[in-house]
């Protein structure tokens, strides 16, 4: 088997400099993850609060930590310390306790709306109405702490390359649509889509994160 050095060469080799990869760190023991660290990555992503609050607390501390994860309001305040982007806001009022948090820690938080794109049923994410109800409500002024500076979404669980394509597609388009929308708290900078297997797709229809766990450390 690669190593999560080969793996993180193999797949750095097809991103352009502009696509960031999130190497996706969840269920894997702090050993792996250094191996990586090793190898130069530096932005984790985690999707449990628990769990990324211990793995930053026993690893180096010039690690980028990003929640992927669906997030309880409940666990924002463990991870408001130093979590570094939030991938995964699909509430006005997830949104608003992140700025509580925020501000106890007199910092701004960083956040990406989840947007539902997929044909799946989920649970998580927001219609592109929704999240417009977001970017534009008179509320978000009183949240100085938090930022939103880009959209986030999954597409469906298919080999169907066509279906993936075309959901990147339709989220991309609503990136730029928001963009009329942009204002100091509002910047559509950061398009979070793909996964392993689909992040070169994603890149091509204009995703600037990547986040990739199993092509890197394998799907054991
Ligand atoms: C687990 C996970 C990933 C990574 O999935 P892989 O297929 O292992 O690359 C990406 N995004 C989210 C939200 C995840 O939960």
């Amino acid at each position: 088997m690669p190593s999560i050095a080969a793996n993180l060469a193999q797949i750095e080799q097809g991103l352009r400099k502009e696509t960031r990869l999130v190497a996706v760190t969840k269920t894997k023991p702090t050993t792996l993850l250094m191996e990586a660290y090793e190898a130069g990555a530096r932005v984790f992503g985690e999707n449990k609060v628990q769990e990324m609050v211990s793995k930053h607390e026993e690893l180096p501390k010039d690690i980028e930590w990003h929640m992927i994860g669906h997030l309880q309001t409940n666990k924002v305040k463990y991870m408001a310390p130093f979590v570094g982007l939030v991938h995964s806001v699909d509430s006005f009022r997830l949104l608003k306790e992140i700025d509580k948090e925020a501000k106890k820690n007199d910092r701004v938080i960083d956040c990406l709306l989840q947007i539902y794109i997929a044909r799946e049923e989920t649970k998580f994410g927001l219609s592109e109405d929704e999240a417009l109800e977001i970017i534009s409500s008179p509320d978000l002024a009183a949240l100085g702490h938090v930022r939103i500076v880009g959209l986030m979404g999954m597409a469906s669980n298919t080999d169907d390359q066509s279906i993936v394509r075309n959901e990147f597609r339709g989220l991309k388009a609503t990136f730029e649509s928001f963009k009329a929308h942009e204002n100091q708290q509002v910047i559509m900078r950061e398009l979070s889509m793909g996964m392993s297997g689909d992040y070169l797709i994603a890149q091509e229809e204009g995703g600037t994160l990547v986040r990739v766990g199993s092509a890197i450390f394998g799907s054991r």
